[in-house]
């Protein structure tokens, strides 16, 4: 192997909670042995490639499928949200009309609180990663995990690594890293199911409310998935409240 056969390259800090295992920092010289995709080196160093916001040589952007040679000097920058998923870029061509997302096990959640902001959210009990990732591709989904061998996934092209435990917390950091502003089409969907509610009139449910609900409420919906009822009740109260309490402004 030549001494000099190598690339050089240049790691952002904000991505080094993913190489420090590798105990990869600022710097890093890769030995050229075969030819790899700079998408395969990169996330050789424990990078998924969702979590990348550009490659730079000589200032000039980089694609994901660019095969580094001998001397290059390559900057690895993390996305700095908002990222815009409806504008392409040269790392990534493809664009989203629409944000949509399908959450992992550990992002049930956040998904929950997702789908009561209005978002169309995926989330069932043990997906697989093979689905997800399908799902991903087929129908434009954005992918929130905190697996990070899932975002490695070639077919995956817009993911967050979802770096918290706490669902509020969750949910901020989506809702930051993809910039979901407001308004909100606020518990528009059944939070069990996703499904979009429909309004139902109270005697076509009214067997089915508990005595307090059926005195004090008049206007409600119904889920055509799973036919849950919803109304303006105190529990969405305090779902406004706890979205303010951890800085989601509601309205603008
Ligand atoms: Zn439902």
């Amino acid at each position: 192997m030549e001494k000099d056969n190598f690339v050089k390259f240049e790691i952002d800090e904000n991505l080094h909670k993913f190489t420090k295992k590798k105990n990869i920092f600022s710097e890093k010289k890769f030995f050229l042995k075969r030819r790899s995709s700079i998408k395969d080196i990169v996330e050789s160093f424990g990078i998924p490639h969702t979590e990348i916001g550009c490659l730079l040589k000589n200032n000039k952007e980089l694609n994901f499928e660019y095969i580094p040679v001998k001397g290059d000097f390559i900057k690895v920058r993390g996305v700095t949200p908002p990222l815009n998923v409806k504008l392409k870029t040269k790392l990534r061509p493809v664009n989203f009309d629409q944000l949509k997302f399908i959450a992992d096990v550990n992002i049930g959640k956040a998904a929950v609180l997702l789908r009561a902001l209005g978002f169309d959210t995926l989330w069932e009990d043990r997906l697989d990663d093979g689905y997800i990732a399908r799902l991903a591709e087929s129908e434009k989904r954005i992918v929130l995990t905190r697996d990070i061998d899932l975002l490695k996934r070639k077919s995956i092209v817009y993911g967050m690594f979802v770096d918290s435990m706490e669902p509020f917390e969750q949910t901020k950091l989506i809702v930051e890293r993809f910039g979901l502003n407001p308004p909100y089409d606020l518990f528009s969907r059944c939070t069990r199911c996703n499904s979009i509610l429909q309004s139902v009139s109270k005697e076509d449910i009214i067997d089915r409310l508990l005595p307090k609900t059926k005195i004090y409420y008049n206007s409600f919906f119904i889920c055509p998935g799973c036919e849950k009822i919803y109304w303006a009740g105190s529990h969405r109260e305090k779902i406004i409240n706890d979205f303010k309490n951890i800085g989601i402004k509601i309205q603008d």
